[in-house]
């Protein structure tokens, strides 16, 4: 499974925004988009000037994709799943970005990063609905519970998650009980509960050239 292997943090300032894609980290003085808030490389404090449409709509799905940790085929073929549903597309395209299991085991707190989320999913430290769950990409319909595996519930990844998800808090369409490391995905979020500054309207214009 390719996979971006380069510096997270070049990510968020090339996006010009925390994405908060290396766990607690971010929440503290080491981030680095806090210490050099301008973006990556020699050029990167000389950029500016008016951008046009398609650099506004571009550097919107680059950051979406980056936060959800996708890649660009994985990223295109679900948007283009959310534009044959029926609603919103880009509304659709973020609840099918939520409903992915390695977003939901990050949500739940039992990884520090999505990035962490999907390693330690694929490595078979969870099941769904008591089944082992191996594939990060999976998507969770409303009800269905997510547990660490009996012999995972040690592992310092997870356990170390654990004790740091408050910083981040766990969001209210999703329930975990901390002692049995055991959560249920209640319901896919309302649009307004996603927090982050995302325009999604722009992906849709972007892909609807
Ligand atoms: Fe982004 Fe800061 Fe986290 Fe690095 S530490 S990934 S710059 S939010």
């Amino acid at each position: 499974m390719a996979r971006y292997t380069g510096s997270a943090c070049r990510l968020c300032r090339r996006e010009n925004i925390k994405l908060f894609l290396k766990g607690d980290r971010c929440y503290g003085d080491k981030c680095a988009f806090e210490r050099r808030p301008f973006g990556p490389g020699q050029h990167g404090q000389r950029r500016g000037g008016k951008a046009s449409d398609y650099r506004v709509q571009l550097r919107e799905k680059q950051k979406v994709k980056r936060i959800y940790g996708l890649l660009e085929k994985q990223f295109r073929g679900t948007y283009f799943r959310a534009d044959r549903q029926k609603g919103v597309t880009g509304t659709n395209l973020l609840m099918l970005l939520e409903s992915r299991l390695d977003n939901v085991v990050y949500r739940m707190g039992f990884a520090n990063s999505r990035c962490q989320a999907r390693e330690l999913v694929r490595h078979g430290h969870f099941a769904i609905n008591g089944r082992k769950a191996t594939i990060p990409s999976q998507r969770l319909k409303a009800g269905d519970s997510v547990e660490v595996r009996e012999g995972s519930r040690s592992i310092p990844p997870i356990t170390g998650a654990i004790e740091t998800v408050v910083r981040r808090g766990i969001p209210g369409w999703i329930e975990v009980d901390k002692e049995k490391l055991k959560g249920t995905f209640k319901s896919l979020p309302n649009r307004e509960d996603l927090t982050m500054p995302i325009q999604e309207q722009l992906i849709v214009e972007l892909y609807s050239k």
